[in-house]
């Protein structure tokens, strides 16, 4: 059985026009479907402050907030319109919501587990909306619980999902309904710990959500519809001919999004991945654009940059040998192992005989340098930006690509390159080490010159 899983963002809920726009989607899809939902843009934002106020012992404040989420989801009510019973469902949800604050308010104190509880009605406001109007123009859909089968454990807020546990119940929830011939709706992010406790995925869990489902059914495709019309080459603020791309693989996208751009988080999808199923990023606002293929693997493309991206609040933190006699993976993993316990982000590691350097993220150089003071106190530290691009089959061992590895590194050395890898990163990426101010200048020359053919 051929199933699509269909995941909506909050921009594509964010108000009952946007709310009609995914529904048409949905309803272009003719086949067996399940549909996955965020909560309204926003609204898990203000559902984790009015939890944090109530627990302040705000009580205004956080009424208020509770106040603004009801009216909103009223007004997306009013407007599509829904029926009698998805209205009392809406307001029941918001009167528990409101209760879950009033004690949290009584007991001054918002744990992580009643923060998950409370984040949880974003989605679930969403899903019952949305159900309901499917089934009003003649749709039947079964709004089923995702807490009924999404099975995740650890801490809250952040809980890690048991996917073998998850597939087994998701077969036995969903196959009825779909069987029968019914949509599906079920939340993103929010699922059942072991003792039925509401638990999240975390932030942005909703397309991690739709992977695991999809995965769990074995899905055609999972599709995840937002406010962009996929992955594109370069950030289109900055490139004005940046354009969005047909396919990517997952490798080019985890390399992309580690080095700042603001695609889906590829980690989230890599169940759908792992089991072979294409993930496809589309615009709900252009819904007739293709859109970008995030694929598992490339397949039989030349070799070219197909994507770039720059971060720039980043540091080298560099360092030299004591000569002290230590050997050099002393020296390496001495250094490496101290920057660890530094705990900041690092995105490069490299180093010679007697030099290393890495490259680390920070707010910023004042920044960098206290939290560097206490364990590696003689290093050195620049404020940099790195310069990623990516494309299939550009890197791997072995199969340098000599033109385009030398095209990047004469780009980069232009515009002052400390330094340049095009063989070391991901297999599908070259990366380049820029001082701060020549990253964006560097990010449209490389981009210009992959696009100019
Ligand atoms: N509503 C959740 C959030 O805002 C999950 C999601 O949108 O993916 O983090
Ligand atoms: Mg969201």
């Amino acid at each position: 059985m051929s199933i699509a899983v269909l995941k909506f963002g909050g921009t594509s809920l964010k108000d009952a026009v946007a709310v009609k726009s995914a529904v048409n989607i949905a309803l272009r899809y003719t086949g067996k479907k399940i549909i996955v939902l965020s909560a309204a843009a926003g609204v898990t934002n203000d559902l984790l402050k009015a939890a944090r106020l109530a627990a302040d012992g705000e009580i205004e404040e956080y009424n208020a907030l509770l106040n603004a989420i009801k009216q909103r989801h009223s007004d997306i009510c009013d407007k599509m319109p829904v029926t009698q019973t998805a209205r009392e469902k809406v307001d029941e949800l918001c009167s528990r919501l409101r209760l879950y604050c009033d004690g949290m308010a009584m007991l001054r104190e918002c744990t992580p587990r009643s923060l998950d509880a409370v984040a949880a009605f974003g989605e679930l406001l969403t899903t019952t909306i949305f159900a309901d109007y499917l089934n009003s123009v003649g749709q039947s859909t079964e709004l089923c619980d995702a807490r009924t089968f999404m099975r995740a454990d650890g801490e809250f807020t952040k809980a890690k999902p048991d996917l073998t546990a998850t597939e087994k119940a998701v077969k036995e929830h969903l196959a009825v309904p779909l069987e029968s011939g019914k949509i599906v709706v079920t939340q993103g992010f929010i699922a059942a710990n072991t003792d039925g406790a509401t638990i999240t995925l975390g932030r942005g869990g909703s397309d991690y959500s739709a992977a695991i489902i999809g995965a769990a059914v074995e899905a055609a495709e999972i599709h995840i519809w937002t406010d962009v019309s996929g992955v594109y080459s370069a950030d289109p603020n900055r490139i004005a001919d940046a354009k969005s791309l047909n396919e990517i693989t997952f490798e080019e996208a985890r390399q992309l999004s580690f080095y700042g751009a603001k695609v889906l988080h590829p980690e989230t999808i890599l169940p759908a991945i792992k089991k072979n199923i294409p993930v496809r990023v589309l615009n709900t606002f252009a819904p007739d654009e293709p859109g970008t293929l995030i694929v598992p693997t490339a397949f039989t493309e030349q070799p070219h940059i197909r994507a770039v991206t720059v971060k720039n609040n980043c540091f080298v933190v560099s360092a030299h040998s004591a000569n002290n006699g230590e050997t050099l993976a002393g020296f390496h993993s001495d250094f490496l192992c101290k920057l660890a316990a530094v705990g900041m982000p690092l995105l490069l590691f490299s180093g010679g005989e007697s030099y290393v350097f890495a490259l680390i993220e920070a707010d910023s150089f004042a920044d960098a340098e206290s939290r560097l003071t206490l364990h590696l106190p003689d290093a050195a530290i620049e404020e940099c930006a790195v310069l990623c691009a990516c494309g299939p089959g550009i890197a791997a061992p072995g199969a340098i690509q000599a033109d385009l590895a030398s095209e990047f590194t004469g780009i980069a050395i232009n515009c002052g390159a400390k330094s340049v890898m095009t063989a070391t990163s991901g297999l599908c990426a070259y990366l380049a080490v820029l001082p701060r101010k020549q990253g964006f200048a560097a990010l449209a020359a490389v981009h210009g010159s992959a696009n100019k053919k």
